[in-house]
């Protein structure tokens, strides 16, 4: 399977700090089935990551994996932290894509949604790339206002849920609205988002596994295919979004 969300290069944000921490996470993906991973170093206020040293990186990463003999293979991605600036900076060659794709990661800040999202996302759309929300489980504001969420979505947004918010290492509320969001067809894409072996790793396998028993095998189907379909440039499948069904609440007076 293909992991599409993974801090795996070495010493530049808060995933791996060395070569020999990306090839543990490496050997460890193997182990859960995972042949491909696309590195999404972060860009934000305290991570800037660009294009060129992004595919620098990328390229030393895959010769030593190979020179250790760890039959994974590492393709070049992003995850920017949105801000208003981000198509200029996609014009001036700064933005790395997924694999190159038109496929594009946003992060939101993790309290709140800014107001000129919407407009953001279509803007980008205009220009030819499909958004695609990182972790909207893990949003306070969008577990407040999942309608938002259905906005984007509705309006071409694509969403990548964190596997281990499935498996709910991130605790209750986080695993429910995950699966709300699946449930609701809100979600495209389960990735790893793993930054290391130990607190925050793969858990790919726990979530499949989770998701096969709750919504059925055609639903790992997909979203496996989805990241496949991603990384070759395609067009993912989408199913018609829904709204989230909101708890029916008893009010006694
Ligand atoms: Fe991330």
């Amino acid at each position: 399977m293909i992991d599409i969300h993974c801090h795996i290069l070495p010493g530049i944000d808060d995933g791996a700090k060395s070569f020999e921490d990306s090839i543990a996470m490496a050997k460890q993906a193997a182990k859960e089935g995972i042949h491909t991973i696309i590195a999404t170093p972060h860009l934000n206020s305290k991570y800037d990551n660009r294009k060129p040293e992004i595919l620098d990186k990328v390229e030393k990463l895959n010769h030593v994996l190979q020179e250790h003999g760890v039959g994974v293979k590492i393709l070049p991605g992003q995850e920017p932290r949105i801000y208003g600036e981000i198509l200029e900076d996609y014009q001036q060659n700064q933005i790395q894509t997924l694999n190159g794709s038109s496929y594009l990661f946003i992060e939101f800040p993790s309290n709140h949604i800014p107001r000129y999202t919407e407009r953001l996302l279509y803007d980008l759309q205009v220009k030819g790339l499909t958004p695609i929300i990182v972790h909207p489980e893990r949003n306070s504001e969008l577990m407040e206002r999942p309608e938002l969420l259905y906005q984007f979505v509705e309006k071409g947004a694509l969403t990548q849920v964190t596997a281990s918010s499935v498996a709910g290492y991130f605790g209750k509320k986080i695993k429910e609205f995950s699966n709300q969001l699946i449930e609701s067809n809100l979600t495209h894409f389960i990735a790893s988002d793993a930054h290391n072996i130990t607190s925050r790793s793969f858990k790919m396998e726990e979530a499949f596994e989770l998701i096969e028993s709750k919504f059925g095998m055609e639903h790992v189907y997909l979203f496996k295919e989805n990241a496949e379909l991603l990384t070759n440039g395609e067009n993912v499948i989408k199913e018609v979004p829904e709204q989230i069904k909101r708890k029916k609440r008893f009010i006694f007076f």
